[in-house]
């Protein structure tokens, strides 16, 4: 095993990103008596919950599921105050979990890592920062799904007089829109989320839709002390009971199919997820993602709701998605919808008539121009792995993972690929991860990779790389599970479709609890699967 660090500069392991997954990975390996440094593009730690701090952002997962379980304490003191919190809470307790686990001194903030060479002779990676270079026996990248964004090239972008945002990169000091006219590009969660109080404050409120969404109200309210109390007086009961849902959430599950069922019954349940809200709606039925037919009913009962919300029958229709719902991300928000009744509202079409130009004072689409004076891009992230493929990374016989993924992700378990050897990914592309509530996602792969390294160090072993042969089995097991689903019928970013030229992959695995078996069955077995050296 690795011997101890020879220089300031040479560690046992570095980690990418103090997010989430960086922040418990630092904890986890410290306890094992590992050297490590944490490294941040960031100017503070917090991740997707650093950067996304627009208007309206909080989490979709509620809080008391979204947040970390390994510590029984930490779990028991904090306090969230809303159902689903907003990111500046959220960005307080990972405050609160940086300071209450001393992980700050091994973390540096404002320092990107450019590029990360495994070097055959030592067995170890280079990793090279834009602050310096830095040795470790192991690299692990926790950059995050969601942490790279996608800003289209749309001609013109930089002539814009006024000032333009993106949501994942949105202002410390915060925005006022007051008296202003605002576009809001894109609406997905982001957008979704941000358009009702941009358009609260804004003199008037342009929306640039190329596909509308579904979205679920969240009936967001402040935490319920007695449902506080419940789950705090078995709060690992809860969280085990979650790990063996769909999505690790706590979801009610619904053991029969949409078509099961009569017209009545199908919608008294939509109705009941509709109004108990969030992601929940999504487990109406068991086949939702499966059957299209079954899918039709859920899709069909939210475009009904979305016609009793919106007045205007010709904007209610605009605003009705016809893809699969699901398909894309479902969203879940605040008064979503009912924005579209203010006058100071436009919802505008960009779906056969795209923008062609941004201009110094607006933006030109098709069909026609509109005058604005600051630009919202709510056009997302280049998902999965676009902060990954950022880095020049190199494995064995100087191979980068550019090349290497030029047709598309290839993992064994979205945690290490043929060819990196001691290289670990946490949530990358071929695990549960987006498709799962994220937090028990992350420490699950942190716990796993954390046990690795504690049994090669056991064993006197050095190094470990997937092999070739199980990460095509579990490359071709990833998109069969996919193409059994109706996941693959839309351009989702789950799909790579939102960044033009990105290969059309589907991304993450659709299978949590089992996922986990497998995991765990693989490190029982020694680490089947991987070479160990
Ligand atoms: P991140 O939080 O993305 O952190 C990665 C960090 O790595 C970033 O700070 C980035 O700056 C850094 N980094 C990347 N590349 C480099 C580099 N080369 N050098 C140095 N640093 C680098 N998931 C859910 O399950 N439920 C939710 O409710 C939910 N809400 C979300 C809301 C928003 C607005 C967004 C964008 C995502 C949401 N997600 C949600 C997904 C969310 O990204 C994850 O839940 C989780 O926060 C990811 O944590 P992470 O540590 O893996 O990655
Ligand atoms: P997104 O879902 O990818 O949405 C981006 C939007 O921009 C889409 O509506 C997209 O349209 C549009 N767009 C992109 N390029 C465009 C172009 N050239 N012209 C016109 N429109 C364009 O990104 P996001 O809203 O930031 O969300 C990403 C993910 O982050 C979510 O799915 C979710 O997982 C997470 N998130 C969660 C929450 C939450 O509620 N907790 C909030 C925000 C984000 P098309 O659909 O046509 O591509």
């Amino acid at each position: 095993m690795a011997q101890k660090a020879q220089s300031p500069r040479d560690f046992d392991a570095v980690v990418v990103g103090a997010g989430f997954a960086g922040l418990y990975m630092l904890h986890r390996l410290r306890g094992l008596g590992l050297s490590v440094r944490v490294f941040e593009a960031g100017s503070g730690i917090g991740g997707t919950w650093f950067w996304n701090r627009y208007p309206g952002a909080r989490c979709d997962i509620e809080s008391l599921e979204y947040s970390y379980q390994f510590s029984p304490e930490l779990q028991q003191d904090w306090e969230w105050s809303e159902r689903y919190a907003t990111q500046p809470e959220i960005l307080r307790y990972l405050e609160h979990v940086a300071d209450r686990f001393d992980l700050r001194r091994d973390i540096e903030l404002e320092t990107r890592v450019r590029s990360a060479h495994f070097d055959e002779v030592t067995g170890g990676w280079a990793v090279e920062t834009d602050r310096g270079s830095v040795s470790a026996r192991f690299c692990i990248m926790a950059t995050g799904c969601l942490s790279s964004t996608n800003t289209p090239a749309f001609p013109g972008i930089d002539r814009f007089a006024g000032p333009t945002y993106h949501t994942g990169r949105w202002p410390h000091e915060g925005v006022d829109f007051s008296g202003k006219r605002v576009g809001v590009i894109g609406t997905g969660s982001s957008a979704i989320q941000s358009i009702p109080l941009i358009a609260e404050q804004a003199a008037h409120l342009f929306v640039f839709q190329r596909t509308p969404n579904y979205s679920i109200p969240a009936h967001n309210a402040p935490l319920d002390p007695a449902q506080v109390r419940r789950v705090k007086a078995d709060y690992a009961g809860f969280r085990a009971q979650n790990s063996q849902r769909p999505f690790g959430a706590s979801f009610p599950v619904n053991e029969h199919s949409a078509l099961q069922v009569d017209a009545a019954e199908r919608a008294r349940e939509y109705e009941a997820r509709w109004q108990q809200g969030g992601l929940g709606f999504f487990t109406s039925f068991n086949d939702l993602i499966l059957d299209r037919a079954a899918n039709d009913t859920a899709a069909e009962f939210v475009r009904a709701k979305i016609h009793s919300i919106v007045r205007d029958p010709a904007v209610a229709e605009t605003l009705s998605p016809r893809q699969v719902i699901g398909c894309k991300r479902l969203c879940v928000d605040t008064n979503y919808y009912a924005t579209f009744n203010r006058p100071n509202v436009t919802l505008v079409d960009v779906s056969d008539a795209p923008i062609e130009e941004i201009l110094p004072t607006g933006l030109r689409t098709a069909r026609a121009t509109y005058e604005l004076d600051c630009l919202v891009f709510a056009t997302g992230f280049d998902a999965m792995t676009g902060a990954l493929l950022s880095i020049d990374i190199r494995g064995k016989a100087g191979q980068t993972l550019l090349d290497k993924w030029a047709e598309g992700p290839r993992t064994y378990l979205g945690l290490g690929t043929a060819g990196f050897p001691n290289l670990f990914l946490i949530t990358g592309p071929g695990s549960p991860s987006v498709l799962s509530n994220m937090v028990p996602s992350i420490e699950q792969h942190v716990d796993w990779i954390a046990d690795c390294i504690a049994y090669l160090r056991a064993q006197g072993r050095e190094r470990i790389e997937a092999t070739p042969a199980a990460e095509d089995a579990w490359v071709a097991h990833v998109n069969e599970v996919a193409g059994m689903t109706l996941y693959p019928s839309c351009n989702s970013w789950y799909l790579g479709a939102n960044v033009p030229g990105k290969p059309r992959v589907f991304m993450p695995y659709l299978g949590f609890p089992p996922y986990v078996e497998k995991c765990n069955e693989v490190a029982a077995k020694g680490y089947e699967g991987f070479a160990l050296g």
